[in-house]
């Protein structure tokens, strides 16, 4: 080598190698030599650089930044991360649900919009959505709804007659079929959409006080969309528009923001409030519970690494901190088991000791040993001990954050309250939250999608689906397919 500030090629042992382009041969002409470890390894690592992608949201671009308290909301939670003042360093992880890890940003889909607190007192994940509520309320139907989303068993294609088949199937889907077939199912970038937790969780301030709550994230770029011929365009010109778009405004000096508002219910309002609070497919209407500003995050730092700090990310929503807990939504208490058990399968069980992953405070776990694990508990290796290792504070956690229940064992739906049902919420959306141009987009994209593959008797339980989701709307829908 001659210039002295170049660094020399090593192996991953550190070892200096001797070329960069010529593997070890008997003359220039002859075989390769078994002796050649580096283009050995070389080979053998490029064969394992993958890890599986997410099942689902395998596509996605995330960023790093701070959040910033600007309220007082310390008579609702006693969270550290959420105390009048606080600074807390955070990640996201932004993502589409459907597609694989090279699909199109813009194919209609929710998206996901994951979030990672490194707070004082652990590490607190929100695994939440664009969208305030979701397909089904429960978890025995999800991974069903995934399959109906991703791709047919023979032919390898992703099918409307099946998606069709499964959302008329569930008329609980019809509220978020509607958001998603609205303008919101394609944001025009991640910039330019809302966060929300969907999920309802609980929050517990000093004095023991429950309340339930609901988190939204409001994008302060303001919301905009693509129409289905603009996303369409995009999915060929650029699969990548919507990762592209938030690494060059970060790289720009462009921090997007979010302010992040909360709906506040008191504990005992569950009850008899007119929609079940814990229902997944549910919002709860905004005169009913206001928003309450609680503070802002920005995104200022894009990863240098996305491998290492964006798809070996692993949010879960069971990192609850003091302060914060679940709810009674099966989706979530399901989701508190299958995030976790996702990381340990796709990425491995010492996963959260990668550095993205590990807690910025003190860890005094007395998880031990397995693959790849490099920092480990020292004696005493189990609990209780009198040799001076960890002990639970039961004084100060011990107390969950939940709630009384009872009842026989049942596979039952949820107890109805008022108002519920699987239309209105949706027929609310159509007529009084869309203005005529929204809703003549919405039966656009409804009937190209339902033009696309749907068989006889699907179409036929489709049109009916629109139809209760609002008259009017469902006569334009069966019009609008009639024509083509
Ligand atoms: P509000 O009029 O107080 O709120 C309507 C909400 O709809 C706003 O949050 C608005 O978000 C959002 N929105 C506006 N345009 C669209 C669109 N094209 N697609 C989806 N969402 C849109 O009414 P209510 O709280 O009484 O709720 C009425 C309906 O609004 C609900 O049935 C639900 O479908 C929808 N909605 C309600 C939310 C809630 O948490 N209450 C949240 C989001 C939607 P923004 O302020 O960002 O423009």
């Amino acid at each position: 080598m001659t210039d002295p500030r170049t660094k020399p090629t090593t192996t991953d042992a550190g070892i200096p190698v001797a070329s960069d382009e010529h593997s070890l041969t008997i003359g220039p002409d002859g075989p390769i030599l078994l002796q050649d470890h580096y283009l050995i390894e070389q080979m053998a690592q490029f064969n394992r650089e993958r890890v599986p992608e997410r099942q689902p949201h395998a596509k996605g671009g995330g960023a790093f930044g701070r959040f910033e308290v600007t309220g007082d909301v310390s008579a609702y939670t006693k969270a550290a991360l959420f105390q009048p003042g606080t600074t807390t360093e955070m990640l996201i992880r932004f993502s589409s649900v459907a597609g694989e890890r090279g699909s199109p940003d813009t194919w209609r889909d929710p998206r996901g919009f994951a979030v990672k607190f490194y707070t004082t007192e652990g590490n607190y994940d929100m695994v939440g959505n664009n969208t305030p509520v979701f397909f089904m309320r429960d978890p025995m139907k999800f991974q069903h709804f995934i399959r109906s989303q991703k791709r047919r068993a023979d032919n390898n294609l992703r099918d409307h007659d099946m998606q069709w088949d499964f959302w008329t199937l569930s008329p609980e889907s019809a509220h978020q079929v509607a958001w998603l077939m609205g303008d919101r199912g394609i944001p025009k970038s991640w910039r330019q959409m809302n966060g929300y937790s969907s999920h309802t969780y609980m929050w517990v301030n000093a004095q023991g006080e429950k309340y339930w709550v609901k988190y939204h994230f409001k994008t302060d770029q303001g919301i905009d969309f693509l129409t289905q011929e603009e996303a369409d365009h995009l999915a060929g010109a650029d699969g990548d528009f919507h990762q592209r778009d938030l690494y060059q405004a970060i790289e720009r000096g462009e921090h997007p923001s979010w302010t992040l508002f909360m709906q506040i219910m008191p504990f005992a309002e569950a009850e008899s409030y007119r929609f079940n609070p814990f229902d997944l497919t549910k919002v709860w209407p905004h005169g009913d519970y206001p928003l309450i500003e609680v503070g802002r995050m920005t995104l200022e730092r894009n990863p240098t690494d996305y491998h290492t700090e964006i798809e070996q990310a692993a949010f879960q929503p069971n990192n609850l901190v003091p302060g914060i807990g679940p709810s009674p939504d099966k989706m979530l208490l399901a989701r508190l088991f299958a995030y976790a058990d996702a990381h340990r399968s796709r990425i491995g069980t010492n996963y959260q000791q990668l550095p993205v992953n590990a807690p910025k405070c003190p860890v005094h776990s007395y998880s031990k040993d397995g693959a790849m694990r490099y920092r480990n508990v020292s004696d005493p290796v189990y609990a209780p001990n009198s040799k001076g290792g960890p002990r639970a504070d039961s004084a100060r956690y011990g107390e969950p954050a939940g709630w009384h229940t009872s009842g026989a064992m049942a596979h039952a739906a949820y107890t109805l309250h008022k108002d519920d049902d699987d239309w209105g919420q949706a027929g609310t959306l159509v007529r009084e939250v869309m203005d005529e141009a929204a809703r003549a987009r919405l039966v656009s994209n409804v009937v190209g999608h339902l033009e696309d593959g749907v068989s006889p008797p699907v179409l036929e339980r489709a049109l009916e689906y629109w139809r209760n989701i609002d008259g009017n709307l469902g006569e334009r829908i069966g019009a609008g397919v009639e024509r083509q």
